[in-house]
């Protein structure tokens, strides 16, 4: 049986009697005298494999054991399998040296089944984190249906499909339950406090600035009002280099603030792609007729007070049956792409593009005058016209005929307005293609 020696700064919170003699763990010896003064069974625990490194009398007596025979003993030998499990759940977060709550588990011991009263004290032995577990029997009366209760208030929580993590009020896990340690991944051991939670799980410093805030002004809104906080998204870093979009709720129930951690990254990317697929056109990737409309009336609500107002401007290629006709539907195709392409080169960043069907294409311009209106069509209809397009090694000349029209006084409706933009866009046809009608 080998006792590492405690070192002098990982004791420093215990008195230090004898000077440069620490209270114990300098020597193999001076740990087994402390140990062997505990009036409890004593054993004490590597955390991540739960086995024993060493025990005392008390505990050789409690468990039928010989102490040599204790060293690298699985916790499950000592108390069965299901007992095990449990004392792996309690998360102590004690300052070191100082034992956690008392916690009552129906363990396996001696081929008994006994109900037991634990504590868990964590120590750290040579950078290493241990925990020291004292055990003796619960008190009777009682109790026996308290365990019950709790134990299948725990089996409950390991069942939930989302993390489920109890704190105590200064932020420090009290429990955490299986879904908690698979979704994150993070062990016990690496959690020591709340802000390696944080540097951890947002390893960006400007992403968790962001989600520091979130929480404090959620939280702080919630308390306020005593309600749930309101349930919201962030990106979380797992301990498997993964990146997963959590949603976050959190209530305080008594002394604990208990939070939720639901893994949602599937449901969001399936509301993302079925949005896409919703407001865009596939061809072109620019919104589609839905989305721009959507834009537009929006635009225009808001819009209604500004000084400059909303313009349209409609877009039909000239003669685009004949480049169908003459090279092909596919042609065609990627005719619309590099339209595309050159228009978006030279709207502005704040004005939206679309494609309304065929080969219509629109433009949403946020706050215009009849000046602007009229430089945005211009230059679309030359960046369009000024140079063949280069369809696998075809040169094509393509042209496009332009209609715009300004949103009038608030009364006048976005529909009123497209429709005064197809007309000039019909006018512009007629008086002979390629150019730009206001
Ligand atoms: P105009 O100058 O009067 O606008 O003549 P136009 O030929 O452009 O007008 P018209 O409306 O007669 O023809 C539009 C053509 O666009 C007809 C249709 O086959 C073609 N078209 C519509 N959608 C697509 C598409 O997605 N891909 C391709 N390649 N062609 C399309
Ligand atoms: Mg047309
Ligand atoms: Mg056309």
């Amino acid at each position: 049986m080998s006792i590492p020696k405690l070192k002098d700064q990982e004791i420093g919170a215990l008195p230090d009697p004898a000077g440069d003699m620490a209270l114990f763990g300098r020597s193999r010896e001076e740990l087994d005298f402390w140990i062997s003064c505990v009036g409890a069974p004593l054993v004490i625990v590597e955390k991540q494999t739960l086995t024993v490194r060493s025990a005392n009398r008390n505990a050789s007596i409690f468990f039928g054991m010989e102490i040599e025979a204790f060293s690298k003993c699985p916790i499950k030998t000592l108390v069965g399998e299901e007992a095990a499990h449990m004392l792996g759940q309690i998360w102590s977060n004690a300052p070191v040296g100082v034992p956690g709550e008392p916690f009552l588990v129906r363990g396996l011991v001696q081929e008994q089944q006994r109900l037991l009263m634990v504590q868990v004290t964590k120590l750290v032995v040579e950078g290493e984190p241990v925990r020291l577990f004292t055990f003796s029997d619960a008190p009777p009366e009682g109790s026996i249906a308290l365990a019950g209760w709790q134990e299948n208030i725990i089996a409950m929580l390991n069942w939930l499909p989302f993390g489920f993590e109890i704190a105590s009020t200064d932020d420090q896990i009290q429990f955490a339950n299986s879904r908690f340690n698979t979704l994150f991944g993070y062990s016990q051991d690496e959690v020591e406090s709340i802000e390696d939670w944080w540097r951890m799980a947002y390893p960006d410093p400007d992403y968790r600035q962001f989600a520091r805030s979130k929480w404090a002004t959620e939280i702080a809104a919630a308390r306020a009002e005593d309600r749930e906080m309101t349930p919201f998204d962030l990106q979380v870093a797992t301990a498997g280099g993964g990146r997963r979009t959590i949603q976050f709720r959190h209530r305080t129930i008594g002394n604990f603030n208990v939070n939720l951690y639901l893994d949602v990254t599937q449901e969001r990317a399936y509301a993302q792609e079925l949005k896409t697929l919703a407001e865009t056109d596939p061809l072109t990737g620019v919104l589609n007729r839905r989305r721009f409309f959507e834009e537009a009336e929006l635009l225009y609500a808001s819009g209604g007070s500004a000084s400059l107002p909303v313009a349209f401007l409609m877009l039909d290629i000239d003669h685009f049956k004949r480049i169908n006709d003459a090279n092909g539907h596919g042609t065609g195709d990627l005719v619309l792409v590099e339209f595309t392409r050159r228009c978006c080169s030279v709207i502005r960043p704040g004005d939206s593009f679309a494609r309304l069907g065929g080969e219509e294409f629109a433009v949403l311009l946020n706050y215009a005058d009849s000046k602007v209106v009229e430089d945005i069509g211009e230059r679309i209809r030359a960046v369009i016209s000024r140079m063949p397009f280069d369809i696998d090694g075809t040169k094509l000349d393509v042209t496009v005929s332009i209609g715009g029209a300004i949103c009038g006084p608030v009364e006048e409706s976005v529909e009123a307005t497209i429709s005064r933009a197809d007309k000039a866009l019909y006018a512009a046809k007629n008086a002979g293609r390629n150019r730009v009608v206001v």
